[in-house]
């Protein structure tokens, strides 16, 4: 099954990035081929028929499970970024951070009207991450057919914070 598969790779690093956070570390995942090639494939096994146009990853281990599943869906695949990393023109989108504020941005024609669109990021913790890259695809006249994590940390509760439909393979 792939959620208990996903557990036994995924590794607890303690203390990382500020004391007091558990951080979950999915690079054992992507050293494994065949369990990187299972997830993708299990992701995009539920994503398939479900007319997804692009899928949008977040900065920046969305990019990794992004973009091989914009490839196996046929669909186009859009990099949400930290604030100063894209070229073109864009729109941009803040949120709070447990100090600060954080803010992510997408190029204006990265989606358009009539655009269904799979959000994608390695972990949802609290959600304002992925909240934030949901109003700038919708900002932008496309739908969100829903936010997908390999890992929600359920105790922070962020898929209330989200207004579409959530998706996670693994659950803490
Ligand atoms: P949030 O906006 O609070 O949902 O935070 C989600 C973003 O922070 C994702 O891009 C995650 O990769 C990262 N993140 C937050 N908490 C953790 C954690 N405990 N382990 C790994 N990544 C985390």
């Amino acid at each position: 099954m792939m959620e208990a598969r996903l557990k036994e790779a995924i590794r607890d690093v303690p203390d990382f990035p500020k004391k007091g956070i558990i951080f979950k570390d999915i690079t054992p995942v992507l050293a494994d081929c065949n369990m990187f090639k299972d997830v993708i494939a299990f992701l995009a096994e539920r994503y398939a028929g479900k007319k997804i146009t692009a899928v949008a990853g977040i900065e920046s281990r969305g990019f990794l499970f992004g973009t091989p599943l914009a490839l196996a869906l046929g669909a186009s695949f859009i990099p949400i970024r930290k604030k100063g990393k894209l070229p073109y023109t864009k729109v941009e989108a803040s949120y709070e951070l447990e100090y600060g504020t954080a803010t992510i941005e997408m190029h204006t024609d990265a989606v358009k009207n009539g655009d269904t669109v799979l959000v994608i990021d390695d972990l949802l913790a609290t959600g304002g991450t992925a909240k934030a890259a949901c109003d700038l695809i919708r900002g932008q006249g496309a739908d969100v057919a829903e936010c997908a994590f390999v890992v929600e940390l359920d105790f922070l509760k962020g898929r209330d914070a989200l207004d579409c439909d959530v998706y996670s393979i693994v659950h803490y």
